[in-house]
């Protein structure tokens, strides 16, 4: 039990979720663990995208199709998908790191790109010492009941309200 590595949800409408799990592997990649990060719905050209540049033992990469979902997702959104989440079951079995982060995993959920019962068979891949970390908002409930930390961030404020515009090296 003791080293028994958990599984984190970082859900909610507020700003934080991927900083959160960014935050946490830089503290990890720090204490001399591997990580990956994989990110499942690729937005904008994401400044962490270099992160493995100035961080050794960190690894990441976008998984899926390069634009975002605006309406009803495609076929090629979903074969993309798939092939992101079979890349990340594949690190996971082979359990070479120590944190694999999932990031936006959620939202491909909640696109329906794959299905909650297919992940929840990745997961049960996982190396007894493999720390893994969820990310996106509308965790679904299946998933929350199966982890072991789940947080939720909730947006009292948020500037884009004011009009600000997502923003190089804070928002991307
Ligand atoms: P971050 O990557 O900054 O930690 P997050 O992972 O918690 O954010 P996401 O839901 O992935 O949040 O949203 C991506 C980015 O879009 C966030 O930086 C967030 O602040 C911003 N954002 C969220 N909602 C809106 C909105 N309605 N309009 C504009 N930007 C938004
Ligand atoms: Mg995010």
């Amino acid at each position: 039990m003791i080293n028994r590595g958990q599984i984190h949800i970082y859900t909610g409408n507020g700003k934080g979720k991927t900083t959160a799990a960014l935050g946490l592997s830089l503290r990890a990649v720090c204490a001399g663990k591997k990580v990956f990060f994989g990110q499942f719905i690729k937005g904008m050209d994401y400044s962490e995208l270099k992160a493995s540049e100035y961080l050794p033992g960190f690894e990441i990469k976008q998984l899926g199709r390069d634009c975002f979902i605006f309406n009803d997702p495609t076929e090629d959104d979903i074969v993309a998908a798939r092939k992101g989440l079979n890349y990340c079951k594949d690190i996971i079995v082979k359990g070479e790191h120590d944190l694999v982060v999932l990031d936006e995993l959620n939202i491909a959920l909640y696109y329906k790109l794959f299905t909650v019962e297919e992940v929840i068979k990745m997961l049960e891949h996982k190396k007894e010492e493999t720390e893994i970390v969820i990310t996106g908002r509308y965790a679904p409930k299946e998933l929350v009941d199966l982890a072991d930390l789940v947080t939720e961030m909730k947006e009292i404020k948020h500037y884009y309200k004011e009009g600000l515009e997502a923003r190089k090296g804070i928002e991307f």
